[in-house]
């Protein structure tokens, strides 16, 4: 059985959340650029690799994917049902 893990989903959550922290606090720090610039690329990563259909690799944001984490969803690619676990 195809799905997504709901750890990954997580993860993804948590890197796009630091990754604006990180922005935000560049007006005291200018050098957390550089942090904001790895947290983002590390999500970016994970989402290439994982946080996609796992039928047709069709691209689900996040916000859909913590979306169907509680309810039942479709890809809007190919119709399958995401299964997160
Ligand atoms: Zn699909």
């Amino acid at each position: 059985m195809k799905f997504i893990s709901r750890n990954q989903i997580n993860l993804g959550f948590v890197l796009i959340i630091l990754s604006g922290l990180m922005l935000g606090l560049t007006i005291i720090n200018w050098t957390l650029l550089f942090f904001s610039g790895i947290f983002i690329v590390a999500y970016f990563i994970l989402d290439k690799n994982k946080l996609r259909c796992p039928h047709c690799k069709g691209f689900e944001n996040l916000e859909r994917l913590m979306y169907a984490k509680n309810h039942v969803h479709y890809c809007r690619h190919c119709g399958e049902r995401l299964v997160i676990r």
